[in-house]
């Protein structure tokens, strides 16, 4: 072991114990190692002199080289001065601003010396200046030698305490001249050769100093592949064990149940995607390992019935099956659902949410524990009390992102053997994504929307057109559409929230005084909330007013207008369910983007993606790309924050798919963990996840 990576930073030259706890404290940087891990976030090319006559305003930082010919000084009010030097190099004058400092300057700089100046050029007088620059004397560097100069991050403390980024940089190369015997490969030599990567011992030292943008993206390709390396290994491996350890229930049979309903009770014909999708499960559940899979589709794209079919399969192996709802809400309409397809088949499906209370709960939990109950929709709330199945075999999640792996967790305890797990998410995860959150999941997509529905007509107004869109809803209720109209939850205080949204209330009342409405939100009692919404899902009202708590799940074919108000405090994926609302039955549908005037770039981007596509695919890369995937949805809830320190999900997607071909290539030639050639990769494993929290979050 190379014990200096462990070494303290206060004995790097340069830093000593000041530096050390800022360091610690700002960014948790103590060793060696830590500040080897400590990347630049870009670089700027500092082997290029730029002429004075080649300058442009839209560049960014620059060298130039040239004399100083003389300074000025002005006067800025009681002892402010600024400092202009005047410097040229031949081919025209720039002048350095400095507005700080001032009597140091003129002490440090001399006129008719050559200097190189670094700094962004800006036009002022008409004339280029550079702002508090930085300079050095042209003796004293070799600007060959200069290459790529990294930037790093630094923080307001340690920009107040001297620490910039230069002072990370010179701290970093002390470091990496005392490194004087090369650090240790961490990644098998089949793997750095046949994917050409470089060292590790050069990929540190390119990444903090390269001298061509060359070496700059070798290291990075390299650092980034050994990141994502060791985080789809480490799931592969998990998922591997996972499947030798526990074998799944074997579903043998289709049967009665099966054959029944689909023969005679099915409302309409499957589409191919939901056919495959329900073939693609029903040889899971007959293999006799545990199914874990995630069933993606876009909203209406029909994944209740799949569901319902997949746990029809259950209960013709005389198990029991669960679905669960992330809203009581959603439970319930899931009920009405499951009870309207099945009709008359004598299958017992019940509903436990927090509402059922007294005599009908004990009746309900009775016939959990008996088995007569074969289907219980209920809420999360199923995994956290004390219900007890008597066989359950099969559990469906609807909508992943309300529920985490923890609670995935949970369900074990429910019956002896795992059941099998179907998780449904209408927000797609591009896949690069998926791979690495859900590694231990197998998926299966919808790709294909029923038959007969027109896409979504998506349209953008400002929030002084309203005039005009409520003519437009006017008209689409006079036809006998119904009319949706969405409040955003500004979050300050619950309080100024409901204000809001009670005072658009009032107002929509008053705009159409001949409709009936609905209002609906997050404060409201379980039973008054399931109400509002009934009265509106029976067509007794023509418009509901409310905030996002209709954003999943709600099904009303006769509704064909979303208006979501204050648009741009909506994320991309939320505005693609909540456009999802509409357009299930046959007319045309239309979403309405209310703004106001003052949108920034990427409130625009969102809304123009928005009114482009309908695909929800095309809508999660985007919001991935504008986000980020920290800021994904289900990426924090889950427990699995990436801490990832150089790749990029969103950006690096063939690296992901070229880490898990390898990490999987090896699980299948050693599926124990037994070979020799393969040891080093495993106790790095265990050593990476002992240093990193979140790495144990994802097993
Ligand atoms: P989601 O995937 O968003 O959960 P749902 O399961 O709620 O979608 O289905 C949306 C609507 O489409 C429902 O009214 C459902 O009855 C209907 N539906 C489902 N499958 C089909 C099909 N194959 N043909 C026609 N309509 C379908
Ligand atoms: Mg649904």
């Amino acid at each position: 072991m190379y014990d200096i990576l462990h070494q303290d930073i206060q004995y790097i030259p340069g830093v000593g114990p000041k530096r050390k706890e800022i360091l610690s404290k700002e960014l948790g940087i103590t060793t060696v190692g830590d500040l080897l891990e400590y990347y630049p976030y870009k670089y700027v090319d500092r082997s290029k002199i730029y002429k004075v006559s080649e300058l442009s305003g839209e560049m960014p930082f620059v060298q130039i080289k040239g004399n100083i010919l003389s300074f000025e000084e002005f006067d800025m009010g009681p002892r402010k001065k600024r400092v202009v030097a005047h410097m040229t190099d031949g081919t025209g004058i720039v002048d350095l601003v400095w507005f700080m400092h001032a009597q140091q300057i003129t002490k440090n700089y001399r006129v008719n010396t050559e200097y190189v100046v670094f700094g962004k050029p800006t036009i002022y007088n008409g004339r280029y200046q550079f702002a508090h620059p930085e300079m050095e004397k042209a003796a004293d560097i070799q600007l060959s030698e200069m290459g790529m100069q990294p930037y790093y991050m630094t923080t307001d403390r340690m920009k107040k305490a001297g620490i910039t980024s230069r002072t990370v940089e010179k701290i970093t190369k002390s470091m990496l001249e005392r490194l004087t015997e090369p650090l240790p490969e961490t990644l098998p030599p089949f793997i750095v050769n046949r994917l050409r990567l470089v060292s590790r011992d050069t990929a540190f030292r390119h990444i903090h100093y390269p001298k061509t943008a060359d070496e700059m993206s070798h290291a990075r390709v390299r650092l980034k592949f050994e990141e994502l390396f060791y985080v789809q290994l480490n799931i592969v491996r998990y998922a591997s064990d996972h499947r030798r350890k526990f074998r799944g229930y074997e579903f043998r049979h289709v049967g009665e149940i099966f054959n029944e309903f689909y023969q005679h009770h099915l409302p309409f014909p499957l589409t191919g995607a939901q056919k495959r999708v329900i073939r693609e499960i029903r040889a899971d559940m007959g293999s006799g390992r545990q199914m874990n899979r995630l069933l993606q589709g876009d909203v209406g794209s029909g994944k209740t019935l799949v569901a319902l079919m997949s746990m029809l399969i259950a209960l013709d192996n005389r198990f029991q099956a669960c679905i669960m709802a992330p809203t009581e809400i959603l439970a319930e309409q899931h009920l009405a659902t499951i009870r309207e397809f099945l009709g008359d088949m004598p299958v017992r499906v019940e509903l436990l949410t927090g509402i059922v209370k007294g005599k009908k709960r004990r009746e309900v939990l009775q016939g959990i524990a008996d088995g007569s109950v074969q289907i219980l929709v209920g809420t999360h709330a199923v995994i956290e009390e004390t219900v007890q199945f008597l066989r359950l075999g099969f559990v469906v999640v609807d909508e992943q992102h309300r529920f985490g792996v923890a609670q995935r967790a949970k369900l074990w305890s429910k019956s002896q053997n795992p059941p099998h797990v179907l998780v449904m998410t209408a927000t797609p995860i591009p896949r690069t994504l998926a791979m690495t959150i859900y590694g231990d999941l197998d998926v299966s997509v919808i790709d294909e929307l029923p038959p007969g529905r027109k896409p979504v007509v998506t349209v953008h107004k400002y929030d002084n057109q309203m005039t005009s869109l409520y003519q437009g809803i006017r008209q689409q209720i006079l036809q006998g559409r119904q009319v949706y109209i969405v409040f955003p939850l500004i979050k300050e205080s619950e309080r100024i929230d409901l204000k809001n949204l009670e005072e658009g209330f009032e107002t929509l009342r008053q705009v159409f005084p001949e409709f009936r409405l609905s209002k609906v939100h997050g404060q409201m009692k379980p039973a008054d909330k399931e109400e509002e919404m009934q009265r509106f899902v029976r067509g007794e009202t023509q418009i509901l007013v409310a905030t996002t708590v209709i954003e999943v799940g709600v099904n009303v074919p006769n509704a064909s207008v979303m208006v979501i108000l204050d648009a741009q405090r909506f994320g991309l994926s939320q505005l693609h369910q909540l456009r999802g609302r509409v357009g299930r039955g046959a007319d045309q549908s239309y979403c309405i983007l209310v703004t106001n005037h003052k949108l920034s770039k990427e409130t625009a981007m969102r809304i123009d993606i928005m009114c482009d596509t309908n695909d929800g695919f095309q809508i999660a890369e985007a919001d991935l790309k504008l986000r980020g995937p920290g800021d994904l949805e289900g990426t924090q809830q889950s427990g699995m924050a990436f801490d990832l320190k150089i790749a990029d999900i969103a950006r690096d997607g063939q690296i992901v798919q070229l880490a898990r071909d390898e990490a999987q290539r090896i699980i299948e030639d050693d599926p124990l963990c037994q070979k020799n050639e393969y040891q080093m990769l495993w106790s790095r494993l265990a050593e990476l996840r002992k240093t990193n929290i979140n790495w144990a979050a994802i097993s």
